[in-house]
């Protein structure tokens, strides 16, 4: 495979930019003498916002870069054939000092996308909509006060680019935010002359014109470190994570597979907690279509209950033994018989204890499992994308919901009427 061919895909969909690695230069040089053409529509901006989008830097800390890096590496790199690198995507996390610098704090890997080349339409190909619905799912979900401060993805072999598709979501970036910068990350060019980072800060120079847009390839960058020393800490890094990433997925592989599709489930089948809603029961041996719709209740109350939802058959008989062994212990304490209430106390303790034990020691085995694998993944999670990381969140959303009903009825197995 040459490197011409690498260009193609992006390329080809690019009818506004010069297309190929071999103008980039060119095209950057363009981007300049277009001040002059474009002169009114620059100077609005810098008007409107008090910015000049070509200008204003842009400050990356080591934290976003390695989260840049380390995750781009897995999908793009000089070990893996050519043929296989594929586009990332992720959001940049920061704030806006002093109303004039842009700090990346943080780049949160959000999705893999298709090829990085060939097959740019193929059903691998993240579209603008998607990724930004990624976006807003993760910037909601994770910053407390910084905000988005734009978004980044990679460019594997093809250079500092903007496709259509680039600019239709810088567009939406700097709509909302003239500051906005998308991070361009190529590992070729890493080590380069220009580009010693393999990152160039790129923004629109004129979003007024839409899809017609022209753009900045060359923002400057500043580093927390040295520009040397933020490759040569990368580079480290990216070791680690080569020697783990495959360990580390397989954990996340066991965890979907063996402890939530397979321990879970049995759990649940065993010594069912959980209520389902009755309208979505649904006959099938995929647990996991089963589960998409199931609807959890702590409360019970067995005359509602049993209209809407399947009741599990272990939850129905210790809920009925509770309120049996209940409504018999408040019986006896309104008579004041001390002895024999605590007689009875300790028997009916027992008996519910008893029936609990299985299902507490299951899900005791099924978390102990699941702490072993999460400090596995643990030094890696930091690149670990959306759908990785939501394996882990979704075992530990069932497990909790199990959890629930269990310490429950642990603590009222104590009967302390
Ligand atoms: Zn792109």
């Amino acid at each position: 495979m040459t490197k011409k061919e690498s260009y193609g895909a992006e390329a080809e969909n690019n009818n506004f930019e010069n297309p190929s690695k071999e103008n980039t230069v060119l095209n950057a040089k363009a981007s300049d003498s277009d001040d002059f053409v474009e002169f009114s529509t620059k100077e609005r901006y810098i008007q409107k916002y008090g910015i000049d989008p070509t200008k204003t830097p842009v400050f990356i800390s080591y934290n976003a870069y390695r989260r840049i890096v380390g995750y781009a590496m897995r999908y793009g790199n000089d070990d893996l054939p050519q043929r296989n690198w594929r586009e990332v995507y992720g959001i940049l996390i920061g704030s806006i000092k002093d109303n004039k610098d842009v700090i990346i704090k943080d780049a949160i890997p959000v999705m893999v996308g298709g090829r990085a080349y060939v097959e740019y339409k193929s059903k691998h190909y993240v579209d603008t909509a998607e990724f930004n619905t990624a976006i807003y799912e993760r910037a909601i979900q994770d910053n407390k006060e910084d905000f988005f401060v734009g978004w980044w993805h990679t460019h594997p072999g093809i250079g500092f680019i903007f496709s259509p598709r680039d600019i239709e979501t810088q567009l939406f970036y700097q709509g909302v935010n003239p500051y906005a910068i998308a991070l361009v990350f190529d590992h070729c060019q890493k080590g380069s002359k220009r580009n010693y980072l393999g990152v160039a800060g790129i923004r629109l120079n004129n979003p007024d014109r839409g899809m017609f847009a022209t753009y900045s390839n060359a923002i400057k960058l500043k580093c927390e470190f040295t520009k040397e020393e933020m490759v040569q800490k990368v580079e480290k890094d990216v070791k680690e994570i080569n020697k783990s990433i495959k360990h580390t997925l397989k954990q996340i592989e066991y965890i979907d597979e063996i402890l939530r599709k397979k321990a879970l489930a049995q759990l649940q089948r065993n010594f069912g907690l959980i209520m389902v809603l009755k309208r979505d029961i649904k006959i099938t041996a995929d647990e996991e279509e089963a589960e998409e719709d199931d609807y959890f209740l702590y409360e019970w109350d067995p005359d509602i209950d049993k209209k809407i939802y399947r009741i599990p058959k272990f939850r129905e008989k210790i809920e009925k033994e509770l309120k049996k062994y209940e409504d018999i212990l408040i019986e006896i304490k309104k008579t004041d018989q001390a002895a024999n209430y605590k007689k009875k106390k300790e028997k009916f303790s027992k008996k519910i204890k008893e029936m609990l034990q299985k299902p507490n020691d299951f899900y005791k085995k099924i978390i102990k499992d699941f702490t072993k694998r999460i400090e596995i993944i643990s030094p890696l999670y930091d690149y670990l994308d959306t759908d990785e990381r939501k394996i882990i969140e979704h075992f530990e959303g069932r497990s909790s919901e199990y959890q629930k009903v269990l310490d429950d009825l642990n603590a009222r197995s104590e009967f302390n009427l």
